[in-house]
């Protein structure tokens, strides 16, 4: 249950704490010393794009090896060193992403590096800055998901989570499987947004920060993602 004992208002909407939050067990954020150092690139205004897109692509892989960690899998041969059947593994059922354009384009070169023949979708989400509302302009979903069990969803930034929650809510009138939202900062509010919505999701972060300003944007944070990323600042 969503703790508002110390709220901070944006907009004349209530933000949960932090401290409140943090405890769920289905948000997973990184506690390593190697993956705040990767966030203090995101959060350094002066780091230029390519090292920005490069901590980008060291976060999610780390984040999807975390969220596929007890994905199931089953065991097959291969033709080994000595040329005798060789046991091995790979997944049970297909995993497939998800990218909200446009910051979510970032992190799919490093997710299709670790699993080259993934599906990708795209969805493109863009959020009226005045009233901060979500609107979907374009989207390659499809009528069903087939035999996927496993959905990516990624997004670097979880602010209000106005965008994922759009997403969320199309993937989910045609996929019962597994959802996982892959991203680099939240804040508690779009966190509890998500969650509320959907208690059976996963999120994944880099990093779990303080709240939002009154414009949406997440702070500490690091600014516009997709700027950052793309160099159109
Ligand atoms: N989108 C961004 O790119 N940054 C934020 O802080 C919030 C939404």
């Amino acid at each position: 249950m969503t703790d508002f004992a110390q709220p901070i208002p944006m907009r004349g909407r209530l933000q949960p704490s932090r401290e409140s939050v943090i405890q769920d067990s289905h948000l997973h954020v990184l506690d390593h010393p190697l993956a705040t150092s990767l966030v203090t690139t995101l959060r350094n205004s002066s780091s230029p794009s390519h090292e920005f897109e490069w901590a980008i692509h060291e976060l999610t892989q780390h984040l999807i090896w975390n969220a596929l960690t007890d994905e199931p899998i089953e065991n097959f041969d291969v033709s080994g060193f000595s040329g005798e059947p060789t046991p091995g593994t790979r997944f049970r059922r297909r995993i497939a992403l998800l990218a909200i354009l446009r910051a979510g384009l970032g992190m799919v070169p490093p997710a299709r590096a670790l699993i080259p023949d993934i599906t990708t979708y795209q969805i493109g989400i863009k959020r009226d800055e005045q009233t901060l509302e979500p609107r979907c302009y374009s989207s390659n979903l499809p009528e069903s998901f087939g035999n996927i069990g496993h959905l990516l969803i990624l997004d670097p930034m979880l602010a209000t989570g106005g965008s994922a929650h759009m997403a969320l809510q199309q993937v989910r009138q045609r996929f019962d499987g597994t959802i996982s939202f892959i991203g680099m900062l939240g804040a508690p509010y779009g966190v509890a947004q998500l969650l509320g919505a959907d208690p059976t999701l996963r999120i994944f972060l880099a990093a779990l920060d303080d709240r939002l300003n009154e414009q949406g944007y997440i702070l500490p944070g690091l600014g516009d993602a997709g700027d950052r990323l793309f160099g159109t600042l």
